[in-house]
């Protein structure tokens, strides 16, 4: 079995369909040198090996030795140097490299193959010492840190102290002689960490390679894959790369930088990096120095530069697809040293896909597919109340590394952001700068400051991919961890205080500062949306109650509503005393009565909906809460409430406590309050088909209601609630003369009523499944209360998912899945809808798509997401 794939000169072993094995690091090396690319020479150990060593009680496979030092036999051979050869050294570096990029969780070793020896060869064939030792010096504690594990903090101490004795800045001002002392202080480092340096190349490699494979479960790489819901048990694995050493610290024509085919951030089609002449890749990703834009390097290396931009533009044609590359220029020599998929703002992933399909480069479906639902909610997210802002003071400015406004309480500590994140508080977390051990506090931010690293520091690309507001690069920032504040000039910030951060901008501000919604879609977005229009087959319909959310919904590409919860307009100022009188009467007249004072609000309240749905279906949902939830509970509300409707406290507090119930939820709810009390189904009815008539007699306004029962759970409910409805509607329709088309239909949202689908279906035009309520009874989960064991479900594996926000397939879907065929089969054309939570949850929707659903419906602000992976589900 082969475990070794080697490139150099044009010809490679792998390719970048190899990804599983060669990872996307390895594969990427391989596709660049077979397509000509410069590229240094080097192999890579694919990820078999590491799922191996962990299946297999931390072993390699059998030949995986001889494998490697043939691959090193090779690398010697076309390098023209010797693997610990103390005249010409082979230089290599070792770096991970998985399927699935995970910036910054792995570890890289750089310089390896250099010892006592060699470190003099190389100081010889460079000609230059300083060189050679500096070198050693980053080998010496890369290697103790990632290998061994050693800290990091001791050998930075130590140049820190070196920097001071010689009372000099900056690493490039130590000279080779301060190096060659450095390198013997960090020898001593190892030994007084009781850790063994070993002088054997072969040794380090191993040693090394071994690092790298033990990153894999690291705790820092476990954690990145929980948080982006990267499985274990998909157990991937991480390649090896070893490539022969080219240095960008080699003078002034030699340097090193990343850089993007495009703007990660807007998605414009520049190209947009960073460069550092005179130094060694990982001063760029680390922050440790602050790089120059890739610009300078057009100024500097023009001849450089326009190869360069060659070979990204030839990457990204042949990839098709905006690539993040990495680039070390040897005394003038270009070579690549990684390319990939460049992560981007959800507002750049949008452009790219859509500028892409007008550049021919990718389809419309490719285009539709590219981009996540999220990125769609994303770009939807809030944006700070501009008259808000313009009153608050900006204490600083850093570099607009993630765009969105963010605010929240100051935090430093990454643990303590997590925690609060959890509890739902709000939180921007303030450091100096990040590192892998801030992933988790990340997530759980509004956003992220920092006062140093630039556009490629881990925060930056971190929280770009977290789709995290981020400002970095703060400088005037000061931040005093251990005092528990951060200052700009005078002004001092504690934690705990609120600040405002622009993530487009750089600015901080100030203060608590709120944040709008946009209304409507314009630009790419629309654009991409009307695509994804084309492709779906799934209506996309919105749960709204009121005009306003209807015009978003309208604003957003809803073609309806699919559900309006009647309930709410009850619960409004001038209305709850209504509905309370209406609640209280003691005879059916003095109920009567009361539910005529609601009528014509009601009926308004409609005429609104449907003038802003005209053409469109509007599914209204009758009467669905129990009784109880109108009326006050606690003795001063219940006093106040009793002398507005006239009565005394007594009767009223009797009434509350006869309504009590013990499973109100289970209770007195839904079609079974109107069937008690069918008055209030006829108010409605009037108010809906009274809706109608009105405005097509005034404002010649096609309506189409639904009207919808909830709860039903036996036909028989169906049934006796249908008829009143109907005798009330023709008899209104027949009087005004007009043509009004309506429908009755049923909520599904009681496993009974999906058992006898076919019953309900002989009854009822239309199915709309509860999700909501539907998972609630299925898994006798109360939907108020999961909160109690679900985080221990979750974490236990007991369930994968919150079965209130995504559907679970297995149980509750096979329900709707079963209601639907056999709705469908009693009758061909009964129309099926879903409009619990889950209508607007993007896995949900897939399975709504294949179960056969006609549409969807979910909040107007999820629209546009449930237009999206509507598409991508029939794709
Ligand atoms: C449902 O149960 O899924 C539903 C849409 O109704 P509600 O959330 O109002 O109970
Ligand atoms: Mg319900």
């Amino acid at each position: 079995k082969k475990y070794v794939y080697f490139f150099a000169n044009g010809v490679a072993e792998g390719k970048a369909e190899m990804k599983d094995i060669l990872g996307g690091k390895g594969a990427n090396l391989a596709e660049m040198t077979n397509l000509g690319i410069p590229v240094p020479p080097g192999f890579t150990i694919s990820a078999e090996v590491c799922r191996y060593y962990y299946t297999h009680g931390h072993t390699y496979p059998e030949g995986l030795k001889e494998e490697v030092e043939a691959a090193m036999k090779r690398l010697e051979q076309v390098t023209g140097k010797g693997f610990g050869d103390p005249k010409r050294p082979l230089l290599v570096s070792v770096r991970s490299g998985a399927a699935i990029s995970m910036p910054g969780m792995m570890d890289t070793i750089l310089n390896l193959g250099l010892n006592d020896e060699t470190v003099e060869g190389l100081a010889k064939m460079t000609n230059n010492p300083r060189f050679a030792y500096d070198a050693y010096r980053r080998f010496l504690q890369m290697f103790g840190d990632t290998a061994l594990g050693i800290p990091r903090s001791k050998f930075e101490n130590a140049l820190e102290e070196m920097k001071k004795a010689k009372g000099v800045k900056f690493d490039v001002e130590l000279d080779a002689n301060d190096l060659k002392k450095l390198v013997e202080i960090f020898k001593n480092i190892y030994k007084e960490e009781n850790k063994e340096f070993p002088q054997d190349v072969y040794k380090q490699l191993w040693l090394a390679i071994e690092a790298v494979i033990k990153s894999w479960m690291s705790e820092r790489a476990v954690k990145y894959r929980q948080i982006h819901n990267i499985r274990e048990d998909q157990m991937l694995g991480t390649a090896v790369n070893i490539v022969a050493m080219v240095f960008g610290n080699m003078g002034e024509n030699s340097g090193t930088g990343v850089a993007f085919t495009r703007d990660p951030n807007t998605g414009e089609k520049k190209i947009y990096g960073e460069f550092l002449p005179n130094a060694q890749g990982e001063d760029v990703v680390a922050g440790i120095r602050t790089p120059l834009p890739i610009s300078e390097l057009e100024r500097l290396m023009p001849q450089t530069y326009k190869e360069l931009v060659e070979i990204m533009d030839k990457l990204e044609r042949h990839y098709k697809d905006m690539q993040d590359i990495e680039f070390t220029i040897e005394e003038g020599k270009l070579y690549l040293l990684q390319t990939r998929s460049g992560k981007r703002t959800s507002r750049a992933a949008i452009k790219i896909a859509v500028d892409m399909v007008h550049e021919g480069l990718i389809t419309k479906e490719e285009a539709v597919l590219r981009v996540k639902p999220e990125d769609v909610e994303r770009v939807l997210h809030p944006r700070f109340d501009e008259k808000e802002r313009a009153k608050a003071t900006v204490i600083a400015k850093g570099l607009p590394a993630s765009p969105g406004a963010a605010t929240g309480k100051v935090i430093f500590d990454s643990h303590k952001a997590e925690e609060l994140g959890r509890n739902g508080e709000m939180v921007i977390l303030v450091r100096p700068e990040t590192s892998p051990e801030d992933v988790g506090g990340m997530a759980f931010a509004q956003g992220i400051l920092t006062s140093r690293g630039g556009m490629t520091s881990h925060a930056a690309v971190v929280a770009r991919g977290m789709g995290k507001p981020a400002v970095v690069g703060a400088e005037m920032i000061e931040v005093k961890e251990e005092e528990g504040f951060f200052r700009v000039n005078n002004v001092v910030v504690k934690e705990g205080d609120w600040i405002s951060i622009d993530g487009a901008t750089g600015e901080v501000l100030l203060g608590k500062i709120p944040t709008i919604r946009p209304m409507g879609l314009e630009g790419e977005i629309a654009e991409l949306l009307k695509w994804a229009d084309e492709i779906r087959r799934l209506g996309v319909r919105a749960n709204a109650d009121i005009p306003r959310d209807a015009d978003v919904a309208r604003r957003f590409g809803a073609e309806g509503i699919g559900l309006c919860r009647t309930e709410h307009m009850f619960f409004e100022k001038d209305r709850i005393p209504k509905m309370r009188k209406m609640i209280v009467a003691k005879t059916k007249e003095e109920r009567e009565k009361a539910l005529n004072e609601l009528l014509p609000l009601q009926k308004e309240d409609f005429k609104g909906l449907f003038r802003i749905m005209a053409g469109y279906p509007v599914t209204i949902r009758l009467i669905d809460p129990p009784l109880h939830e109108f009326l006050p509970q606690d003795d001063e509300q219940i006093e106040a409430t009793a002398r507005e409707l006239g009565m005394s406290a007594k009767e009223l507090k009797d009434i509350v406590e006869s309504l009590k119930e013990l499973n109100p939820m289970l209770g007195h709810r839904g079609c079974r309050l109107t069937i008690t009390y069918p008055e209030i189904a006829i108010m409605q009815t009037k108010a809906i088909i009274g809706a109608a008539i009105e405005l097509k007699k005034e404002e010649n306004i096609d309506v189409i209601p639904e009207i919808m029962i909830p709860l039903v759970g036996h036909v028989n409910e169906l049934v006796y609630m249908k008829k009143i409805i109907k005798e009330v509607a023709d008899q209104m329709i027949k009087e005004a003369g007009v043509q009004i088309e309506y429908k009755i239909g049923t909520m599904i949202e009681v496993p009974r009523a999906c058992v006898t689908a076919d019953e309900i279906a002989k009854e009822a035009e239309f199915f709309s499944f509860g999700t909501n309520d539907l998972t609630q009874m299925t898994f006798a989960f109360s939907r108020d209360d999961i909160g109690k064991f679900l985080p221990e479900y979750l974490q236990k594996g007991i369930l994968e998912h919150d079965p209130f926000k995504t559907l679970d397939y297995e149980g509750v879907g096979k329900l709707v899945e079963m209601a639907t065929q056999k709705g469908k089969q009693a009758r061909s054309n009964l129309k099926v809808g879903v409009c619990g939570e889950h209508g607007g949850d993007p896995r949900s929707i897939r399975f709504f798509h294949k179960a056969g659903l006609d549409y969807v419906s979910c909040s107007p602000y999820r629209v546009p997401i449930a237009r999206l992976a509507a598409a991508q589900a029939a794709l």
